[in-house]
């Protein structure tokens, strides 16, 4: 039998999209439900007799899957934009757990049920299911366990396809709810991640690809930025205290950034404080978090010039480092997001 993880990084290659997990425990369901936001990608279909081609996942659809606690079923939705379901596809499931990194898994039973907003009602994979028994993979009850709750899946989500694409919409609307403030926080250095650094330049050039990279991780994840860097000293909150200090000349390079960020449609959401009782860009970090316990997801995104966030282990973990040499790139946005689908220990059950 297979492990399958709800973050579909196997297969699917999903781990790259904003992934949401929760336990959910009322009148709809208790049981485990995952979001996979698919913001960008190829439109791929499966064919089925009634429906014809159905797109399967594609940009802007969102896959829901449902794990009910009584049930061996793992109830996959696909959503089309317009939040009407595409195709569902329901495995049977030997049972669910947590991975290491606290991402939900199901072991699979082989025997799956396609369903189509169209009717259509497919058995799968049943000669996969026999193959099982027969090499002795599975034994007598685990096989006859698996049928039943194949007739029970056609029984209960395929006799009233209104009825279940009215649960599963009511589920996905649940969960949004839940994760609805729930953003992800990029905290953005700039030298070395959006410019290669100069001593000999008054203005810092700033490296139009890392900040189409960094555009690219914004929107696939409809994060939120924050700078730590010390060019957020020109920033209008600290502009003053940066003239009093002799900081001036941050000012133009910020300006800069602002403007830059401007055309690229890059939102400036903060700045993390500045403090003389705080010692390095951990503690302000950390700080900040402080001041904002409703971020749970969050990256730092450093060539750690000034701090290599030793001191904390927590904040490291979700450090990105980027080579001052290069800037931010294409292969820093996978770490970037596989750090933000880590869940969190106290999110576990
Ligand atoms: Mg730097």
């Amino acid at each position: 039998m297979n492990k399958m993880r709800l973050v579909r990084d196997r297969k699917w290659f999903f781990q790259y999209y904003p992934y949401h997990q929760m336990h959910m425990d009322n009148e709809l369901l208790k049981g485990w439900v995952s979001l996979n936001y698919l913001t960008d990608g190829e439109t791929r279909f499966w064919e089925y007799e009634k429906s014809g081609a159905v797109p399967v996942c594609g940009k802007d659809m969102i896959w829901l899957t449902i794990i009910p606690d009584d049930k061996s079923r793992c109830i996959g939705a696909y959503f089309l934009p317009n939040r009407r379901v595409s195709v569902w596809y329901i495995d049977v499931i030997e049972e669910a757990g947590i991975d290491d990194d606290g991402v939900v898994y199901y072991i699979d039973k082989y025997l799956d049920i396609v369903l189509t907003p169209q009717g259509d009602v497919c058995i799968k994979d049943r000669d996969e299911l026999d193959a099982a028994y027969a090499s002795g993979e599975l034994s007598t009850a685990q096989y006859e366990d698996a049928l039943r709750e194949g007739e029970l899946i056609v029984k209960e989500l395929g006799t009233d396809i209104e009825k279940t694409e009215k649960y599963c919409r009511d589920i996905l609307e649940k969960a949004e709810e839940m994760i609805s403030g729930d953003r992800f926080t990029i905290f953005l250095d700039i030298d070395g991640v959006l410019d290669i650094f100069s001593s000999k330049r008054a203005i810092q050039e700033l490296l139009p690809q890392a900040v189409q990279n960094l555009k690219e991780l914004v929107d696939r994840t409809k994060a939120e930025v924050v700078i730590i860097s010390d060019w957020r000293y020109g920033s209008l909150k600290f502009r003053e205290k940066a003239c009093e200090r002799g900081y001036e000349k941050i000012i133009p390079n910020w300006d800069n950034l602002v403007a830059t960020f401007e055309k690229a449609e890059i939102q400036i959401k903060d700045v993390t404080p500045w403090d003389d009782g705080i010692a390095n860009r951990t503690g302000e970090i950390k700080r900040y978090l402080e001041e904002h316990p409703w971020i749970k997801r969050y990256v730092i995104l450093d060539d750690c010039f000034s701090d290599t966030y030793e001191s904390d282990k927590e904040i490291r973990k979700h450090l990105v480092f980027i080579d001052a040499l290069k800037g931010l790139q294409k292969e820093n946005l996978i770490s970037a997001c596989g750090i933000m689908n880590m869940q969190k220990s106290e999110e576990r059950p």
